[in-house]
């Protein structure tokens, strides 16, 4: 891969690439297509970072079908899938790991331990094999994004992070390959975190400007779903991600965490003051 990324630049080709797990659904595709607008040559990776999960038995029950990702993949004018192995990532006496300070131990830091020490460190990984003018991710992940931006200004990355939105399904539930795991009652109820996340929009919209009551209005919304365990919510500066009293200037992030079953699920919506 980093042979022929070298052989593209010398072409002076432009290079998107969109870094996955796999098991790849509407979401992924629309940062595919994202990345074939704006790039000459769209590189795909799909790789189960072991790194990044704190649980062994997550790690082993997440879904793995490169035959069936690559079929999908056939219809989107990808140019190079990079599958490589868990060896060809992390090889013999890996010991060099890239933690983000302060913006990686809370929310999904808290619930996940070392979770974006892992993303960091294989973001890192990928960059430097790719070297991709531009990377693609999805706004489902903000504290991800956040981690992400810090990371490739701090070590000097030349790739321009591209965010693009949340897909969704009819009812308003974020795309994600956990959602395979919730039952068909459990799948309808979630469809209140998207309802939860619109209200406080609207109600910021409507001049609410106090973070404690943004993120009541959301908890309350989704504690009158009987089948929604919340994690958190919270209402934070969309890139330093520290707690805020009052929604200014700066983007504010509302994200939540809300178990459904056996099943965890997160979303969040972006406030700002102009809107
Ligand atoms: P994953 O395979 O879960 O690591 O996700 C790969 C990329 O797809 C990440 O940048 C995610 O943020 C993005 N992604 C996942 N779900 C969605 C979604 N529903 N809408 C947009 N992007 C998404």
């Amino acid at each position: 891969m980093a042979s022929l990324t070298r052989k593209l630049r010398r072409e002076h080709k432009t290079i998107g690439f969109v870094p996955t797990m796999g098991a790849l659904h509407e979401g992924h595709l629309s940062l595919i297509q994202e990345a074939r607008q704006m790039s000459d040559i769209v590189i795909v990776s799909i790789f189960v970072n072991p790194t990044q999960f704190n649980e062994k038995e997550d790690f082993k029950k997440y879904p793995r079908d490169l035959t069936a990702d690559a079929v999908i993949l056939s219809d989107y004018q990808v140019d190079y899938i990079f599958a490589p192995d868990e060896h060809e990532i992390y090889g013999d006496n890996f010991s060099t790991y890239v933690y983000v300070e302060n913006l990686t131990e809370t929310l999904e830091g808290a619930a996940r331990p070392g979770h974006f020490r892992g993303v960091a460190t294989v973001v890192t990984i990928l960059f430097n094999t790719i070297r991709p003018d531009f990377a693609f991710f999805g706004q489902k992940d903000a504290q991800q994004i956040a981690v992400i931006e810090r990371l490739t200004k701090d070590l000097g990355f030349d790739t321009e992070i591209i965010v693009a939105p949340t897909i969704r399904e009819e009812s308003g539930l974020a795309m994600s390959s956990r959602n395979a795991r919730l039952t068909s009652e459990e799948k309808k109820a979630a469809a209140i975190i998207y309802e939860a996340l619109r209200e406080a929009k609207i109600a910021a919209k409507n001049g609410e400007r106090n973070a404690v009551k943004l993120a009541e209005i959301v908890r309350e919304k989704i504690e009158s779903e009987p089948l929604a365990r919340i994690d958190y919510t919270a209402v934070v500066d969309k890139e330093t991600l520290e707690y805020i009293e009052k929604v200014g200037e700066k983007p504010v992030l509302v994200a939540v965490a809300v178990r459904f079953g056996a099943v965890r699920l997160i979303d969040n919506t972006i406030l700002s003051a102009k809107q």
